[in-house]
């Protein structure tokens, strides 16, 4: 069945249609209308008509919204799982991890429309301001174009829809070309909670259509989440507009002396390297293990790597998929030979088969190989060998990417110490850097973008103060 799009909150089953590829065996996942330029001019005119209706509407009708989609989410999880898998080739037990986490992530936008509220503030702390208060409200930016990559197809859309709905601010979301139908199936959600015709569509359209909505003066902020050249480019064609950028990185670990738990951090490591084969923005990519745990630990990863199925993701127990195409696995098996003709040696993996990259584990690839220095979205990870903490903080704080990183310590001092100074949004001490918990602050700094997710963050972020002094009380 060829689903349709979403122009204001109504479906759409017109016009011309696109099918999306199955990335394992190149079958027929779906097929989806494609929007028409009258469609999206509609959608983004009814966003723009909307914006203050939409900003009025009660907290309460807004939570509900969002806590009905959690529940439908929640109900249909495993169908959308499948939904998921068959779109973007990740393992089904990755892709229900993600239904769950959706189901989260709408419940505790809805906790935080609830309780999104402004501020009073105090204006007689100086003379001239006696007799005065400041109500500081937070008022929506405007309507939002939300623009999606292809690894996350539901909780990464609903990090964008989510809040935006939390308070009241229409939505415009472009999901990635590879992976739209789960959030078109998303769209039928939507479409039963009543929200007002126009707060919300859903436009599965081209990356040139793309850019000129990004232009567009009625959609005053981009929420993008994506690849670092496009994020950047994007900010610099609208340095008028509000844009929030989650991109890239090339995930750190540190593993300290002091940390006995070796399996445990061979199990994370190679887990977390190889999940989603390798396509999460927060993957293991480089680990800095000290020379006391080095070679203990390099022997442990390579058992748990030996350890991971790979295959056909609809397979329950699969660990490992293909990658999302073709050509991003032939680009992933050039930088793993670039890295070894580098002087890096090869301890496991390294093969390719359509689409599909062998878990791969390197040592002593030079830091300025591609497998280091870029973000490799694939199935690769890198041990070096540091001699200090502070040689592994050093080499981390040198790429130009800044998401999360993780420490293997159980020292107080050093894990404080540490996450001081690492130049990243998030550290996770104990762990791999690949953990989000969907409530929390999540974003990176330098080339990994600017702004915060997570509702309550993002909610922050598609508003703006707005103040009302209050004379003579
Ligand atoms: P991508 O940048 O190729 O595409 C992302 C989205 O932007 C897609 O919807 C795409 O169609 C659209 N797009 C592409 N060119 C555009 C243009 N010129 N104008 C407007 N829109 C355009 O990224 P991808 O390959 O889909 O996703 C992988 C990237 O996403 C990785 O770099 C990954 O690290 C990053 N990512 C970041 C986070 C995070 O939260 N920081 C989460 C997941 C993925």
């Amino acid at each position: 069945m060829t689903v349709p799009y979403w122009v204001a909150g109504k479906p759409v089953a017109t016009g011309t249609t696109a099918t999306v590829r199955h990335p394992y065996d190149g079958g027929e996942a779906g097929s989806h209308y494609v929007p028409s330029t009258s469609d999206i001019e509609t959608a983004v005119q009814a966003a723009a008509e909307v914006a203050d209706e939409f900003a009025t509407v009660p907290a309460h009708v807004r939570a509900g919204a969002l806590d009905h989609v959690s529940r439908v989410l929640g109900e249909r999880s495993e169908e959308i799982a499948q939904l998921i898998t068959a779109e973007s080739g990740k393992p089904l037990k990755w892709a229900r991890g993600e239904v769950g986490r959706a189901v989260s992530t709408f419940r505790w936008a809805a906790e935080e429309a609830r309780r999104f509220s402004g501020e009073l503030q105090r204006l007689d702390t100086d003379p001239g301001g006696t007799g005065r208060l400041a109500l500081v409200r937070r008022v929506p930016r405007g309507p939002v174009l939300g623009i999606t990559p292809f690894n996350f197809p539901l909780n990464l859309v609903a990090h964008k829809v989510a809040p935006a709905i939390a308070v009241g601010a229409p939505i415009v979301l472009k999901p990635a070309p590879a992976t739209p139908l789960t959030a078109l199936l998303l769209g039928e959600i939507l479409a039963e909670t009543g929200l007002p015709a126009g707060s919300w569509s859903i436009l599965p359209i081209g990356n040139d259509e793309t850019a000129e909505l990004v232009k567009d003066p009625r959609l005053p902020v981009v929420s993008f989440t994506g690849s670092v050249p496009v994020g950047w480019s994007i900010r610099e064609s609208v340095p008028r507009k509000h844009v929030a950028l989650e991109l890239g990185g090339n995930g750190a670990v540190l593993v300290c002396p002091d940390w006995t738990d070796l399996d445990f951090a061979a199990q994370r490591i190679a887990t977390f390297g190889m999940y989603q084969a390798g396509q999460s923005c927060i993957s293991v990519q480089r680990v800095y293990a000290h020379a006391d745990v080095y070679e203990a630990l390099r022997d442990k990863v390579l058992a748990q790597v030996a350890a991971l199925r790979t295959g056909d993701p609809r397979e329950d127990g699969v660990d490992v998929g293909p990658l999302i195409n073709e050509a991003a696995a032939v680009r992933v098996s050039s930088w793993v030979s670039d890295a070894v003709a580098a002087g890096g040696t090869l301890l496991t993996g390294g093969g390719r088969s359509g689409a599909a990259v062998e878990p791969t584990v390197l040592a002593d690839v030079p830091e300025d190989a591609s497998v280091m220095a870029e973000e490799v979205f694939g199935p690769v990870v890198s041990l070096i060998r540091v001699s200090s903490a502070d040689d592994g903080v050093a080499r981390i704080n040198a790429s130009r990417f800044g998401l999360q990183a993780g420490v293997f310590t159980r020292d107080l001092p050093t894990a404080f110490d540490v996450s001081a100074r690492l130049k990243v949004g998030g550290v996770l001490v104990g762990d791999v850097p690949s953990f989000r918990a969907d409530q929390m602050p999540y974003g990176g700094v330098k080339d990994s973008g600017v702004g915060r997710e997570g509702p309550a963050a993002a909610m922050a972020d598609l508003t703006e103060e707005r103040v009302t002094v209050l004379t003579g009380i």
